[in-house]
C-alpha cells in the first residue's frame, strides 16, 4: 500500500474516532513541546467533528488567531473547499501517489493561502486524532506561475522574432528543440537524433557546422554561422543564422537560431529592385543627358542665330549709316564740285563780256589780260577736273595690288617731292621700318607723296624745318605718321581739311584737293587718317593706318 493511500485509509479511520477536549490539557511531555515549539504548522484535529483539538504556535503565527481561538474552531471554517472538493483532491492525491493534499486556507485577515496539507492519524492520550502539518506553498505557486508565464513570454517572443533555441546532448547525441525552434524547422516531437538532423542540412553547410561544433567544443572557438536547413514538413530550403555555447559540465551544447529566409529573399529582392532602379535611374540620366545635350545645343543653335541677327543688324545699321554718310558726302561733294567749278567758269564769262568790249574798243593791253585770265580759269578747271576725276577713280579703279616695303614707298614719294624739299631746305628723317604692304603702289605713293608735299608747302617760316617720316611705335595697330615742325592747323580746322577742296588758308597754290584724295585712298585701304597739330606754329602729324594692305604681308 502506497503511503497516500494510507493517509487516506488513516483519514477515514480518524474521521469516525470521537471528539475529545484540548490536547494540550495533559501533561506536557517531550513530543509535545516539539509540536508547540514547532517552526511548522501544526494543527490536532478531531477527525469526526472537524474540530480543531489543538494548533500549535507556528499555527497561530499563519492563521492570525489565537491558539485559544484556534482551539475553538472547526477545520471547515479555515479550509476553503467544500466537502465534495476535499473528496475530490484526496482521490487525486491518491492517484498521483501524493502524500500531501493541496487546499486553500483562509487566514484570520481574510487572505487565501494554497497550501500543501501532509496529514496522518495518530493516537493521543488513547485518542485517535488527525496529525496535520501544513506548508505554505503560495510561494512556490507565484514561482511556478512566473515561469509557466516567462516560458509563455518567451514562446512568443521567439515566434515573434523568428528565432528558437536547441540543446544538443553530447552524450545521446540528441537534439531538443524549443517550440519556436520546432515551427521554424518544421519538426514535431520533443528530441531528435544529431544524425538525423545533420541529414537535412545540405552537404557544404554540414561540414561547416561540424567543423564549427569542434572548434566550440575543443577549442572554445565562437560558434556562429549560417546555414542552410531543409525543413521535413515542406522540403523548403531555410537559410539559419545558428549561435552556440558549451557546457562542459553537463556535456551539451545549447544555442539559438534564427532564421533569415524571408530576410536574405527580401535582400535578394531588394538587390534585383536595386538593380532595377539603378538602371532605370541610368536609362534616366542618360536620357536626361542627352535631353539637356540636345536643349543645349538647340540653345546654342538660338544663341548663334541671335547673335547672327543681331550683327546682321548691326552690319545693316552701320550700312545703313555708311550709305547715310556716304549720301551726305555726295551731296557735299556735288554742292562743293558744282561750287569750286562755277568759279573759274564765272571767271571766264565774266573776262569774256570784258574781252567783247575791250575788242570794241580795241584795247589791245586789257584784250591780253582778258585772254591771260580767261586762260588761267580755264587751266584751273582743268586741273579741278583732272582732280575729280582722278579723285573718282580711287577705289573704283583699282590697279593690280602689289607687294611693296615701306622704304620703297617712301623713298619714291620722296623722290617726286625732292624739288620742293631742297628748294626750301628741309630735313627729312625717315625711319628704318621692316614691313611690305601689297596694295594700289601709284595710289599709296601719291598718299606719301600728297602729305609730304603738304609738309614743305605749310612749313610756314620754320627757320629749321624737319620732316619724319615712319610707323608710331606707341600704338597696337600699324599706324603711321607724317610730321613735320611747320605752321600747324588749329584744332577747328583739323577735320574739315579732309573734305574735298576744303582749304585753311584760301591764298597760295592748292586747290584742297590733297587731304582728300589722301584720306580716300586710305578709306580704300579699310584705314583711317588724321591729325594731330598742337595749334598755329606748332607743326603737324598726320597719322594713318592701311590695315587692308597690310593684311597680305606675310
Ligand atoms: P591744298 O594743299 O591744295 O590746299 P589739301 O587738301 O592738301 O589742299 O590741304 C587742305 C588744307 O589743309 C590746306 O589748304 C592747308 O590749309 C591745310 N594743310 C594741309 N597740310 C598741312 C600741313 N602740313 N600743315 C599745315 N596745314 C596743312
Amino acid at each position: 500500500m502506497n503511503l497516500p493511500a494510507a493517509i487516506l485509509l488513516s483519514l477515514f479511520l480518524a474521521l469516525s474516532l470521537p471528539a475529545t477536549p484540548c490536547f494540550s490539557q495533559g501533561n506536557p511531555t517531550f513530543g509535545y513541546e516539539m509540536f508547540e515549539r514547532h517552526g511548522a504548522v501544526m494543527l490536532l484535529i478531531d477527525p469526526a467533528q472537524g474540530t480543531i483539538i489543538d494548533a500549535n504556535r507556528a499555527a497561530a503565527d499563519f492563521y492570525g488567531y489565537s491558539l485559544d481561538e484556534l482551539r475553538r474552531m472547526r477545520i471547515q471554517q479555515i479550509n476553503t473547499l467544500s466537502e465534495a472538493q476535499t473528496r475530490q483532491e484526496w482521490e487525486l492525491a491518491s492517484k498521483e501517489s501524493r502524500n500531501y493534499f493541496i487546499f486553500r486556507h483562509r487566514l484570520a485577515n481574510g487572505e487565501i493561502r494554497p497550501v500543501e496539507v501532509y496529514s496522518w492519524p495518530i493516537t493521543v492520550n488513547g485518542r485517535a486524532v488527525l496529525f496535520s502539518i501544513i506548508h505554505d506553498v503560495s510561494g512556490r505557486e507565484t514561482l511556478q506561475q512566473a515561469l509557466v508565464e516567462s516560458e509563455v513570454r518567451l514562446r512568443q517572443a521567439e515566434r515573434v522574432a523568428g528565432v528558437g533555441h536547441w540543446t544538443l546532448d553530447l552524450g545521446r547525441g540528441t537534439y531538443t528543440f524549443s517550440e519556436g525552434a520546432r515551427e521554424i524547422l518544421g519538426l514535431t516531437g520533443e528530441s531528435w537524433a544529431a544524425k538525423d538532423i545533420l541529414a537535412l542540412i545540405p552537404p557544404d553547410d554540414r561540414k561547416l557546422m561540424e567543423q564549427s561544433r569542434h572548434g566550440l567544443v575543443e577549442r572554445g572557438d565562437e560558434y556562429n554561422i549560417k546555414v542552410r536547413f531543409q525543413r521535413p514538413s515542406d522540403g523548403k530550403i531555410l537559410d539559419l543564422h545558428s549561435q552556440g555555447f558549451f557546457d562542459p559540465k553537463e556535456n551539451l551544447l545549447f544555442g539559438v537560431i534564427h532564421d533569415l529566409t524571408d530576410y536574405t529573399q527580401a535582400m535578394r529582392t531588394l538587390k534585383s529592385r536595386t538593380w532595377r532602379f539603378t538602371a532605370v535611374v541610368s536609362v534616366f540620366v542618360v536620357v536626361q543627358f542627352v535631353a539637356i545635350g540636345l536643349l543645349a545645343r538647340a540653345v546654342k543653335k538660338r544663341r548663334l542665330a541671335e547673335q547672327a541677327l543681331l550683327e546682321r543688324e548691326a552690319r545693316l545699321k552701320d550700312s545703313d549709316r555708311l550709305l547715310r554718310e556716304k549720301n551726305a558726302e555726295l551731296e557735299r561733294f556735288t554742292y562743293t564740285v558744282s561750287h569750286d567749278l562755277k568759279s573759274p567758269l564765272v571767271t571766264i564769262q565774266t573776262f569774256l563780256g570784258y574781252l567783247r568790249q575791250d575788242l570794241a574798243a580795241n584795247d589791245a593791253v586789257r584784250l591780253d589780260k582778258d585772254v591771260a585770265y580767261i586762260d588761267a580759269a580755264a587751266q584751273r578747271m582743268t586741273l579741278l577736273l583732272d582732280e575729280l576725276r582722278e579723285f573718282s577713280q580711287v577705289g573704283r579703279v583699282v590697279n593690280e595690288p602689289l607687294r611693296v616695303s615701306f622704304a620703297e614707298l617712301t623713298q619714291e614719294a620722296l623722290g617726286l617731292v625732292a624739288g620742293r624739299i631742297s628748294a626750301r631746305g628741309v630735313q627729312v628723317r625717315t625711319q628704318q621700318v621692316d614691313l611690305t604692304l601689297v596694295g594700289d603702289r601709284p595710289r599709296l605713293v601719291a598718299l606719301w607723296q600728297n602729305l609730304l608735299e603738304n609738309a614743305v608747302k605749310y612749313m610756314g617760316d620754320q627757320a629749321q624745318p624737319l620732316i619724319e617720316v615712319g610707323v608710331d611705335p606707341t600704338r597696337e595697330e600699324t599706324v603711321f605718321f607724317v610730321r613735320d615742325n611747320g605752321m600747324g592747323i588749329e584744332p577747328r580746322h583739323q577735320e574739315k581739311i579732309f573734305e574735298l577742296f576744303k582749304r585753311v588758308d584760301t591764298g597760295g597754290e592748292g586747290t584742297g584737293f590733297g587731304l582728300a584724295l589722301v584720306k580716300r585712298i586710305v578709306e580704300v585701304h579699310g584705314g583711317r587718317i588724321w591729325v594731330e597739330s598742337e595749334g598755329l606754329g606748332k607743326g603737324s602729324c598726320f597719322f594713318f593706318s592701311l590695315p587692308a594692305a597690310e593684311k597680305y604681308t606675310s
